[in-house]
């Protein structure tokens, strides 16, 4: 009769019999290898587990401290197999099991996981630093010299007071005879993609112990598998409480990379993608399903979109890597949709987040080392890490702290974040392109005055937005009608009046479809961005008074746009044509910043009002007359301002009529009854 095997033993017959579909011996051969990279732990696929063993698998789960140790155990006898050597050398081997079949959503870890092994998905937001851990405290006693060895579990270290052998009390702790493993603790957080909307993220402690400790660094996606452990609550001094803590101890850790894509793509999604791509309107089909509720803003919709696909990475042979993320700022007046926008954004991006200027955890907008209330410092990723590899919707950047002024620098350029600061030294990634908006700091945009002077932001940052657009709320009968019409529709039916034609989901799976390709530059597309950039060069080049400097970062933007305009088509070839959008675009923008490429020379009143000089001083000269006029008769009626105007500088009243209609366009003069003006107070 066959004796039914222990856990050990089953264990073991795993690691020495478990064959891939090839007949390879998939635990034999990986134990070989961790002895000639010198590891000191073996990866057990949990699938491979199930489809040896399902009950096996099934206790692994319910009592994985016990079962740890057993295969632990199995892995080292197995070890002795392989490599004699090594198993006398390292005297034990670690099982770490990964891959486990079902997710625990980290928001769903309750008192019902407690002692079990789980899996969970998340980001990690903080670190500790690496610190020797007790697992064995030696203790000498001075008299009788004896060794006393006392294991080690739990928070606390446990000590003695008295010799066992010669009741003396005369102890001494050894730390040169303890034993010490590495420890580090970091605090796990729900992806952004996970989050339901308008929650908050929720996190678990992670503890990691021996090779697991710096695997991973805040703002990295992992996948845990650990124990879910309960620990007592403390209230100061006073006591424990009742409640207590989750946290977890960490068995194996998963540092998600590149390949695994947070959209799922099926087949059938495939399918529809690549029908999509072959719409001779698919562009148009794209802008249209950007933010349908919005109204308008086709130029910054077309930017947005640009912004999503992205252009692609560049790794140059020395190791300099240049960003393939676009930037982008929108400066306006209150109650434009920009925050509509941002938000709209960070959810069709398949990595998106949207935070305020001041930023949403402890780190703000980058990162930063913290003082925990033990007393020990924590390295804490902000939200341009918790970005990486997605889109960061920064609302209010102007309102940004002073730490992150500094950081974003880096930020926006290198894709890094740099933290040296109580013992900790640390380079972040954040691979995230910036969507900003940024409010005027006297709450409206002041067109005659430049960009810098109407925000709160400095010159060095404003040049690493690949594109700004400044959105002005100025009255336009025309267009207000359309909107207004297009807000009440939205209102009364709960519907954008338009169908999108292309949904979220599928929106967001096509962006991310588009994501995997690296178009490249085509010969003639090259010629079209290196003339236009040559252009804007000597157009600005000269001026110190520019509100944007023209530098290579320019360069580098016509062509980031340029091939995720090729993405948005799925083509991996960047076109002529796509070289022209882009460059429409960009001069869109430049305008918007008060820069004219088209006029070939710089014209300095362009670069502070946007408009040209002999344009402004006739707005100017129309505003006095109106003022002297008013201080007359109250208001001013149009035919005595035509009147004066003809009189006083010979300017036709065709000419005035344009000038006054710009004037009225821009709210700085106001009609209060028809054929009267009135100058608007500010
Ligand atoms: P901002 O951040 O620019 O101050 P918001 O995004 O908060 O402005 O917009 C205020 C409100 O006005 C939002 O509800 C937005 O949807 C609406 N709104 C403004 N402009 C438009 C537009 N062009 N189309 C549709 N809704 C708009
Ligand atoms: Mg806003």
């Amino acid at each position: 009769m066959k004796v039914e095997a222990g856990p050990e033993d089953r264990l073991r017959e795993f690691f020495r019999s478990f064959k891939t579909e090839a007949g390879e011996y998939r635990y034999r051969k990986r134990l070989a290898q961790v002895a000639v990279v010198g590891a000191r732990s073996v990866t057990v696929d949990f699938e491979d587990l199930i489809s040896h063993d399902p009950v096996l698998s099934r206790e692994v789960e319910a009592k994985p401290d016990e079962y740890f140790e057993y295969a632990n155990r199995a892995a080292w006898a197995q070890m002795k197999i392989e490599d004699p050597e090594y198993a006398e050398q390292v005297k034990r081997i670690l099982a770490r099991f990964r891959k486990l079949p079902e997710k625990t959503h980290l928001r769903k870890i309750g008192s019902e996981h407690v002692g079990t092994l789980i899996i969970m998905d998340g980001i990690i937001v903080r670190s500790t630093p690496v610190k020797p851990l007790i697992t064995r405290a030696t203790f000498q006693c001075r008299k009788c010299h004896k060794n006393i060895n006392i294991d080690q579990a739990g928070p606390l270290m446990k000590r003695i007071t008295l010799c066992p052998y010669c009741r003396s009390k005369a102890i001494e702790f050894s730390e040169k005879l303890s034993t010490f493993i590495n420890y580090q603790e970091l605090r796990v957080q729900e992806r952004p993609e996970d989050l339901p909307p308008g929650q908050l993220p929720r996190s678990i402690d992670v503890n990691l112990t021996e090779d697991l400790v710096d695997v991973a660094r805040p703002g990295d996606r992992v996948s845990v598998t650990g124990v879910v452990r309960a620990r007592q609550e403390f209230i100061g001094s006073k006591g424990r409480l009742r409640s207590f803590e989750l946290f977890m101890d960490a068995n194996y850790v998963d540092v998600v990379g590149k390949e695994a894509e947070v959209v799922e793509i099926s087949p059938e999604d495939e399918k529809k993608i690549l029908e999509l791509s072959k719409d001779p309107w698919i562009h148009r089909k794209l802008l249209m399903s950007l933010a349908p509720s919005i109204y308008g803003y086709n130029d910054i919709k077309e930017a947005l979109l640009y912004l999503l696909f992205g252009g692609s990475r560049k790794t140059l042979p020395d190791g300099v890597t240049i960003r393939g993320d676009a930037n982008v700022l929108l400066v306006g007046d209150p109650g434009t949709a920009k925050s509509a926008l941002l938000q709209y954004v960070a959810r069709t991006a398949p990595r998106g987040l949207y935070t305020s200027g001041r930023g949403s955890t402890a780190a703000g907008l980058t990162a930063a080392v913290l003082r925990e209330k033990t007393g020990g410092m924590v390295l804490e990723a902000g939200a341009l890490v918790l970005a990486d590899k997605g889109v960061a919707a920064i609302d209010e950047i102007d309102k940004m702290r002073p730490e992150d002024r500094v950081a974003i620098h880096e930020a926006m350029e290198q894709q890094t974040v740099s933290v040296a600061k109580g013992g900790i030294v640390a380079t972040l990634n954040a691979r995230a392109c910036v969507l900003a908006a940024a409010n005027p700091t006297l709450g409206r945009y002041d067109p005659y005055k430049l960009i810098a002077e109407n925000i709160n932001l400095p010159i060095t940052i404003l040049s690493r937005f690949d594109l700004i657009f400044v959105v002005r709320d100025v009255p336009d009968i025309d267009l207000d009608a359309k909107m207004t019409d297009h807000i009440l529709t939205l209102h009364r039916r709960g519907v954008t009046p338009e169908e999108p034609p292309i949904h979220l989901d599928l929106l967001r799976k096509y962006i991310s479809y588009a994501k995997r390709i690296e178009p490249i530059l085509s010969e003639e597309a090259e010629k079209e961005l290196r003339s236009f950039y040559l252009k804007m060069r000597s157009v600005s080049g000269s001026s110190t008074e520019s509100p944007i400097t023209i530098t290579p970062r320019q360069l580098e933007a016509l062509v980031r746009l340029s091939e995720a305009r090729a993405r948005a088509f799925l083509r991996d070839s960047v076109t002529v044509e796509d070289a022209r959008a882009i460059i429409r675009l960009v001069n869109v923008s430049l305008q918007d910043v008060g820069i004219d490429t088209t006029t070939g020379k710089m014209d300095i009143d362009i670069i502070m009002t946007g408009k040209s000089k002999s344009l402004r001083d006739a707005m100017s000269m129309v505003r006095t007359a109106i003022a002297d006029l008013e201080k007359e008769t109250g208001t001013v009626e149009e035919t005595k301002l035509y009147e004066t105007l003809m009189k006083r500088s010979g300017l036709e009243e065709d000419d005035a009529k344009k000038v006054v209609s710009q004037l009225l366009k821009e709210g700085i003069i106001y009609s209060p009854k028809p054929g009267h003006l009135k100058k608007t107070t500010s």
